[in-house]
């Protein structure tokens, strides 16, 4: 495994390595690592000839009051656990290197950005777009790797990558979670003892929803209130819980078709997320 600081030089050796027409896999993270990000790895390595991963916090996609100084950050560990995947390029840019005095890309997400989590988080996905077409146009990959777990900003990247036309297949992975059910993040650690017990409501309350669904309830609205209820015993506070088309992301009534469930919660300070997606 390389490391490569430079977009240039690493845009230099992926060029040559596509010209005798090795595939590139990317899997675009901001560290603190764990077995979702490597599931992803995962997936690369069996689509591709080449691996990439880029660990980059993103400065543009935090909030004024978010958590970008605080976020978790130890790229030794990160550097170890990818050594051990075997994977090619571990691209660790500077912010100067990613977002240069010249650069002038910065995009808006779209309409997919403003329901969800877009609405308590504004600008939040447009800093996702900007960097993600910034590190394609980089790592120039044929594959390209990201989480169910943030499923709007997959949905997000898949539309940025049509509307610029660019020959990439965008890939969304399946969440991976811990023995309890919680949904791996690198926010987790932010969890006490005591909240990382209450935040196990989030997943189980999608357990729940599927059980309810099964049993046939068919109004989104009333299985919507359910989830809320369950929730309100756990969480310091609801962002939503929201029962959308999983193409539009546009709240359903009834339960049909190809729907996801989503949640955003507060347990203390840390804000979680979860989803499922369900075919009915
Ligand atoms: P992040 O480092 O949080 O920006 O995440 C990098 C990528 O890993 C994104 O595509 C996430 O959706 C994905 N990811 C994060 N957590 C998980 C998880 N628990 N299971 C699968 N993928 C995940």
């Amino acid at each position: 495994m390389r490391i490569i600081k430079s977009p240039k030089e690493l845009t230099r050796l992926l060029k040559r390595l596509k010209s005798s027409r090795k595939k590139i896999g990317f899997v675009p993270t901001m560290g603190a690592l764990h077995e979702g990000h490597l599931s992803l790895v995962r997936a690369a390595k069996k689509q591709n000839h080449i691996v990439v991963v880029s660990i980059f916090v993103n400065p543009t996609q935090f909030g004024p009051h978010e958590d970008f100084e605080k976020y978790p950050r130890d790229f030794k560990k990160d550097a170890t656990m990818l050594a051990k995947e075997k994977i090619n390029f571990l691209f660790a840019p500077s912010k100067s290197a990613v977002y240069p005095k010249s650069f002038h890309g910065y995009l808006k997400a779209g309409e997919l950005a403003d329901m969800m989590c877009g609405i308590q988080r504004p600008g939040h996905f447009d800093g996702v777009a900007t960097v993600v077409k910034r590190l394609f146009d980089i790592v120039l990959p044929d594959h390209a790797y990201f989480g169910q777990k943030d499923y709007q900003q997959a949905l997000i990247i898949q539309s940025m990558v049509k509307r610029f036309h660019l020959p990439i297949k965008v890939h969304i992975k399946p969440i991976i979670r811990e023995v309890d059910g919680i949904a791996m993040s690198s926010r987790n650690v932010y969890l006490t003892p005591e909240q990382r017990v209450r935040a196990r409501a989030i997943s189980a309350s999608l357990k729940f929803a599927k059980i309810l669904i099964h049993t046939g309830i068919q109004d989104a609205r009333i299985l919507e209130n359910k989830i809320r209820h369950l929730l309100n015993a756990y969480m310091d506070k609801i962002d939503y819980v929201k029962i959308v088309d999983s193409k539009t992301l546009k709240e359903v009534k009834y339960l049909k078709g190809r729907i996801l469930i989503a949640v955003a919660a507060f347990v203390g300070k840390t804000r979680l997320i979860d989803n499922l997606l369900i075919k009915l």
